[in-house]
């Protein structure tokens, strides 16, 4: 490392690095944190993961590696409360948070995700007189364009975002479109947008043994196999693929995988977006074609991954995107919805194809054409896993935020001297304090 280490405080409200993804409130970002978090401390850096308290069993601080720990905040009830009935609980996060600050070595940067953490970053920034990047992962403006009445989020959003794109020092823009959407929907400064992307774990996602990882799913050798994976939400358009498999009836060894839910089985109970695809595929006449998974743990991914001739992500919108990364990254081809991050990451032609979002025609004449030329479908695959290799791998996403980091970074006051009980512990903060 060349510059200086860091101390970096990593805030993420609702979504932890220790959580289980594929829920509807667990997903992207919690990866996003653990693998930032995770690659900043292996370069030497020290992050703090500031993230709600959502029950009450977790401690107060868990060391991760050395370099990154988790800190459980508490702020609202001790149990799972969905995102968009947070913002009340987040002054009882920035108090605890406040007190936590006020007994540490100061941090050089302050990383917030999402609004609700930005806005606790541009109070801790007004109290500490710290530097704040700002990544949202989704804005409240583009969501209301495409889902309209049904987000669930408080008025209030648009207005924190707007302080948040004014009182940050940095925001980071994750796409060519998030940055058009900053400047385009919430008059951001363009010399304030860093452009960082996602990026992708080479060593956690990498291509393995096709035939086992079928046998061990259930898959048959010469099905042709499409896989959905991610958090089964409307926006995320899983309907869009099972009606393109539906148009392509006549491919009987045509198996739809579709991994993700609130639960380790498909239990349509805790994940109802189960229910409404299963009677779309129902009334398409392809339910046994459709086979869900439920949730899968994250070393249970690649296999999912690589048993697939294709991955499938028909988003209404997407502000970044990991999932086509990790199909990229194990050699699986990636038909993707023209939209957000995804028409970033996956180069139309080259690694994949791009389709209109909500167009199962479109969608399945591109499904056609791979299952008629394997050959094809291979040579995309290949070149995927360059582009990943080249472009999003999570250690160049790390040093790319550290830069944005050192560019804001502020003089470090010399003479102050830590509190006995930080210095006691070389500095850090005590969560004990917080209990
Ligand atoms: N994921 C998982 N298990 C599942 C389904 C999804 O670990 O059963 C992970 C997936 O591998 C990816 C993340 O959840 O890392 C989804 O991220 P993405 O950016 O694609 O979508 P988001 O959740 O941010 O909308």
């Amino acid at each position: 490392m060349s510059s200086p280490p860091l101390r970096i405080a990593l805030i993420s409200e609702h979504a932890s690095p220790l959580a289980v993804q594929g829920g509807v409130d667990a997903g992207g970002q919690n990866t996003y944190v653990l693998q930032v978090a995770r690659h900043l401390a292996l370069r030497g850096h020290h992050v703090d993961v500031l993230t709600r308290r959502d029950d009450a069993a977790l401690p107060a601080a868990v060391d991760v590696r050395p370099g990154m720990r988790v800190l459980h905040i508490p702020a609202g009830p001790a149990r799972f409360v969905p995102k968009e009935q947070l913002l009340p609980h987040m002054p009882a996060f920035t108090r605890a948070a406040r007190q936590l600050l006020a007994h540490s070595v100061p941090y050089d940067v302050v990383h917030a995700n999402f609004f609700m953490s930005g806005l606790v970053g541009l109070r801790l920034k007004a109290a500490f007189g710290l530097p704040l990047v700002m990544t949202f992962h989704a804005l409240g403006r583009v969501r209301r364009e495409h889902q309209g009445a049904s987000d669930g989020f408080p008025a209030e959003r648009i207005a924190i975002e707007e302080r948040i794109v004014r009182g940050a020092d940095r925001v980071v823009a994750e796409c060519p479109q998030d940055r058009l959407d900053l400047l385009r929907l919430y008059g951001a400064e363009d010399r304030r947008i860093a452009c960082v992307p996602c990026g992708v774990d080479l060593q956690e996602f990498a291509p393995v043994d096709k035939a086992r990882a079928r046998r061990r799913l259930g898959l048959a050798s010469d099905d042709f196999v499409v896989l959905q994976l991610g958090r089964l939400v409307p926006r995320k358009g899983v309907d869009n693929v099972v009606r393109a498999v539906a148009l392509l009836r006549h491919i009987p060894r045509l198996k739809l995988l579709i991994v993700g839910g609130d639960a380790p089985e498909p239990d349509e109970g805790r994940t109802p977006e189960i229910a409404r695809l299963r009677e779309i595929a129902r009334e398409g006449g392809v339910a046994d074609q459709v086979i869900f998974t439920g949730q899968r743990r994250r070393e249970q991914l690649p296999e999912c991954y690589c048993a697939a001739d294709v991955f499938v992500t028909t988003p209404w919108y997407e502000p970044f995107g990991i999932t086509p990364l990790e199909a990229m990254a194990c050699g699986v081809p990636v038909i993707g919805a023209d939209v957000g991050g995804v028409k970033y990451s996956v180069a139309d032609g080259v690694t994949g194809f791009l389709v209109p979002p909500r167009d199962p025609a479109a969608l399945a004449a591109r499904l056609q054409q791979l299952h008629d030329s394997p050959v094809l479908a291979q040579a995309l695959g290949r070149a995927g896993m360059r582009r990943v290799r080249a472009m999003f791998t999570w250690e160049r996403v790390a040093d790319d935020l550290a830069a944005v980091y050192q560019a804001v970074r502020r003089p470090r006051e010399p003479a102050v001297a830590p509190a006995p009980a930080a210095a006691a512990a070389g500095g850090l903060p005590q969560p004990g304090a917080l209990a």
